[in-house]
């Protein structure tokens, strides 16, 4: 269980996480691969360590750690398993959400929830639309009128219609934050964010999508038909969604990058220990010349990209805008962790192709973390806008 004193700790964190990853989440991990199912009680394990929203502050009964800690706790769970530790990390982003622009009542009401340590709730964090995908992860302009998912208002509060798609945990979580447009057609008031309870009437989960990878990791459709939300259900002002939204992805795709360093370095230790034990032409492939610099080549990147996500969660800790340093560590981690998975496929040779290793799986999950969270194009146009700001 992590403590509250090992918040300036990061190396006994590190342990507690680790320790979950290597016992719980690489079988977990396997298995849901092979069975598609999501391995919820490994997600509820997780929970119980306190490792499901580590970043909910002390006064709201989580262990309130430093975005620092949440990405060294998030590169061991990537390290585990990269689609689990997805669809546990959701809690943390929606409890960012809430941070970020919940009220002193919304908090009270859900943060404790999300890191409690018994019966812990899932987050998902819905924006994606079958029409709308990557426009909504970059902060072009407001274009309110592009979202297919509108919340009329009522004189209780708001009437939600539309549909959500690739959604982690979508239909499974126990709390959603959800993004909607508001005003009419004609007059687009900007779009807005609402916070779902599981169970509430009008919110349909759709299919659990098949996917090629992140197996670990529930992928669903939502459906609002005529949902029904109370005011207090609205999360920011109307109209904020936006900026919320951009805000939440700087967390969000810090702890992805994070997660994406873990599955990286899983890939490159399985691959060294293999090129000390392999043996062709007499000896270790590690002494070849082209086998060690691949590996090492794999190591300067992972190094170089936890160093970029450590500069992100740095700069989310003291407050700072981390657009840029977000969109940098999420794309040179995933580019990280699709090269370095396939470079420990190829050290394997025959046996990294086959289904007795799990080099192939993670081959498969990297290539999602070029896709969620904003596509690698998404992560491009976020750092050439900031440049083209004089940042
Ligand atoms: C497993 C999984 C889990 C996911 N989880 C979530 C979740 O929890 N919540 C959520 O809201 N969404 C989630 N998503 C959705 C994900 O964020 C989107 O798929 C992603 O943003 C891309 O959107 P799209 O699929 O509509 O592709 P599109 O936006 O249609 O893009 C298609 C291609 O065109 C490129 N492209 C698009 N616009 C531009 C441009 N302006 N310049 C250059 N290239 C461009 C893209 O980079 C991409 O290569 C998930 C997706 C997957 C696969």
């Amino acid at each position: 269980m992590i403590r509250e004193e090992d918040n300036g700790d990061t190396l006994a964190l590190q342990e507690v996480a680790h320790e979950f990853a290597e016992r719980t989440l690489r079988t977990a991990g396997e298995q849901a691969d092979a069975t598609g199912e999501t391995p919820w009680p490994a997600v509820r394990a997780a929970g119980e360590l306190g490792l499901s929203a580590p970043n909910v502050p002390e006064e709201f009964d989580g262990p309130g750690i430093r975005a620092t800690a949440v990405a060294t706790v998030m590169e061991e769970l990537g390290w585990g398993n990269f689609g689990v530790a997805a669809t546990i990390g959701s809690a943390s982003i929606v409890a960012a959400a809430l941070l970020i622009a919940g009220t002193e009542e919304q908090r009270q009401r859900y943060l404790h929830r999300l890191c409690s340590t018994e019966e812990p709730w899932v987050g998902a964090l819905a924006l994606t639309e079958p029409e709308s995908g990557s426009e909504l992860e970059i902060a072009l302009k407001d274009q309110p009128q592009r979202l297919a998912t509108r919340a009329e208002r009522t004189p209780e509060g708001y009437r939600l219609r539309g549909a959500k798609r690739f959604i982690t945990n979508g239909g499974m979580a126990d709390l959603t934050v959800l993004l909607a447009a508001t005003g009419s057609q004609e007059e687009p008031a900007g779009w807005s964010l609402f916070l779902i309870e599981k169970g509430t009437r009008g919110l349909r989960a759709g299919r659990q999508i098949p996917t090629m990878g992140l197996r670990g990791s529930y992928t669903g459709e939502l459906y609002l038909e005529d949902c029904l939300l109370p005011e207090n259900a609205l999360l920011g002002p109307e109209g904020s969604g936006l900026q919320i939204v951009l805000d939440v992805l700087q967390v969000a795709r810090t702890m992805i990058a994070s997660a994406a360093v873990g599955l990286a370095r899983a890939a490159y230790e399985t691959a060294l220990a293999y090129s000390e034990s392999r043996k062709q032409f007499g000896r270790p492939i590690l002494e070849h010349e082209f086998v060690a610099g691949r590996l090492a080549r794999m190591r300067l990147d992972i190094d170089a990209a936890r160093l970029l996500v450590q500069r992100a969660a740095r700069d989310l800790d003291a407050g700072r805008d981390a657009t840029l340093s977000a969109a940098e560590a999420k794309l040179f981690a995933s580019e990280t962790a699709v090269r370095t998975t396939q470079d420990a496929l190829h050290i394997h040779g025959g046996y990294g192709f086959t289904r007795d290793f799990p080099m192939e799986m993670w081959v498969r999950d990297a290539i999602v973390s070029q896709i969620f969270f904003g596509t690698s194009e998404v992560q491009l146009l976020e750092i050439a806008q900031q440049m083209a700001k004089g940042v």
